[in-house]
């Protein structure tokens, strides 16, 4: 029998949660403050003298594709009569300090060749560290991403040829120089731990998995802008039947004797449900709208992000869609970000332009600029209302010095992304852009759960909730939330 559902929030883990609910044959209505889907999947236009700009304002690089497969599969679609995910290749152009560049491919044999060029002692190693890091993803893929949340007793009962196998114990950073020497390709494997906004040098080795889904298994682009996505899941959502409703604030999850019941607006309208998925970020969520249950969890938010929206005037041969400018000192980035908590004096640059795909993004002769470093979470340590401005002024002199061609760059449009607008947007924790850092074991394997273990009938769908952030895993948590509400709802 249909139920009705309530889901907070139209991000990515909320919808990806709604199609799965309403595909299963309930009422879904969604509620989301802004005015558009995707939340942190966001995307801006700008009109300039010069023409039209447009931007993907969060993520860029997109893995892991069978997930949406998957749920498109699941809601009795096709992703591909949505949205034309387009293979990137090269995935990154990297540039350190001292000239070096590579172009990083998923093409196993083109890479090793190019790593034989700077590196040829590392060949082997990178190969090695390779095939490591797609063992991780057997093991680790079941129990920890594309199910629903192990509890500590299903861990206790692996096997122990499976613990070994998971590398919880040291550090990312520590297992990828058991396998490669090169300071290049050690800089390289270890900024995958940004991907879930952790450091190499205290996330577990287990973390390395990232590098698997990214250099074996490809990133995409899904063409037009990875708002695109947004865009498709929102459809295949109405499509579905699932009531989207846009400006609305939820103000309080309501509960009734311990149990979930439904959610008040800002406005005061009250929409009663049989189960409630929460989008939002789990410590938000835990703050402001329950008044029950247990307090926030006691886990350290993933880093947050600064990042320069640039309408640049000029063509950049030398550079291709997606770009890294290391920095020269890797660990003290790291530890301006976790342990100080303030933005890293020489940050590593992110520079992405869709333009180089999409053409239109920017008028001829022009590119669209994303440039994204890695900032703390919000503390007292940092003011960004009052050293915004000149730490965008530093991000804007290391991009003029970095990047080829780009020194004399007077932007025809400017705007930014600091984790205080971050935060205030999508309704966050500090600014965490992935939820918690997988900075401890504890972080890594124990996030919280997509079942509100206090609460009954209230579930959590997001990067905040397992298995974490990025837009594949924050697609599985949707899916696993609306697993369990299903399971639930069965009795
Ligand atoms: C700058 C940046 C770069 C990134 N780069 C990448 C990348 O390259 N690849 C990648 O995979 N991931 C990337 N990410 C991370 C990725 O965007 C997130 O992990 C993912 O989009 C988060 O999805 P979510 O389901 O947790 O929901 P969110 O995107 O956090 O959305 C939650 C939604 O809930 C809404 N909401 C909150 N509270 C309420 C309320 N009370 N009432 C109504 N609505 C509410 C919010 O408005 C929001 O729309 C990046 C993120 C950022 C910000």
């Amino acid at each position: 029998m249909s139920k009705q559902i309530c889901i907070v929030g139209a991000g990515i883990g909320g919808l990806a949660a709604a199609i799965r609910l309403a595909a299963a044959g309930h009422a879904v209505t969604v509620l989301e403050q802004l005015d558009r889907p995707g939340g942190k999947m966001g995307e801006v236009v700008a009109n300039t003298p010069l023409g039209r700009f447009r931007f993907d304002t969060g993520p860029s690089v997109i893995t892991l594709r069978p997930v949406f497969e998957d749920l498109w599969r699941a809601a009795g679609a096709r992703l591909e009569d949505d949205v034309t995910f387009a293979p990137i290749d090269p995935i990154t152009r990297y540039f350190w300090p001292d000239g070096l560049t590579l172009d990083a491919t998923a093409d196993e044999p083109a890479m090793l060749e190019r790593i034989r060029a700077f590196a040829p002692a590392d060949v082997d190693g990178y190969r090695r560290f390779l095939r490591y890091a797609a063992r991780l993803h057997a093991v680790v893929g079941g129990p920890f991403l594309y199910r629903a949340q192990p509890r500590l007793r299903d861990l206790l009962r692996l096997p122990l040829t499976d613990v070994l196998r998971i590398d919880g114990l040291r550090s990312m950073s520590a297992a990828i120089r058991a396998h490669v020497r090169d300071p290049h390709l050690v800089q390289l494997l270890e900024r995958f731990a940004t991907y879930n906004g952790s450091s190499p040098y205290q996330a577990p080795a287990t973390l390395n998995v990232i590098a698997h889904v990214e250099m074996s298994l490809g990133a995409w682009y899904p063409r037009g802008g990875v708002f695109a996505l947004a865009r498709a899941f929102e459809r295949l959502a109405l499509r579905l039947g699932v009531d989207i409703r846009y400006r609305a604030q939820v103000a309080e999850i309501e509960t009734k004797a311990g149990r979930a019941t439904g959610v008040r607006l800002l406005d005061g309208t009250k929409l009663p449900a049989e189960a409630v998925i929460c989008n939002a970020d789990v410590t938000h969520a835990r703050r402001t709208l329950l008044t029950t249950g247990q307090g926030a969890p006691r886990l350290e938010p993933s880093c947050s992000g600064f990042a320069l929206l640039l309408g640049a005037p000029q063509t950049t041969p030398a550079l291709a869609h997606h770009n890294i400018f290391f920095s020269r000192d890797y660990p003290a980035e790291f530890d301006a970000l976790f342990r100080r908590g303030v933005p890293p004096e020489d940050p590593t640059l992110y520079l992405c332009i869709t333009s180089k795909t999409d053409p239109e993004h920017a008028p001829a002769g022009a590119e669209n600029w994303f440039s994204l470093v890695n900032a703390p979470a919000l503390s007292e340590a940092f003011d960004w209302t009052r050293e915004g401005d000149g730490y965008a002024s530093r991000v804007l002199a290391a991009l003029r010095a970095r990047v080829p061609g780009a020194a004399k760059l007077v932007p025809a449009f400017e705007s930014r992304l600091t984790p205080v607008s971050l935060d205030a947007m999508y309704g966050g924790n500090r600014g965490a852009i992935y939820g918690f850092s997988s900075n401890t074991r504890a972080a890594a394997f124990l996030r919280p759960g997509n079942r509100a273990p206090d609460i009954p009938g209230l579930y959590f769908a997001g990067g905040s909730a397992h298995p974490g952030g990025g837009v594949p895993l924050v697609t599985l948590s949707g899916m696993a939330a609306a697993a369990c509400a299903l399971e639930d709802l069965a009795y």
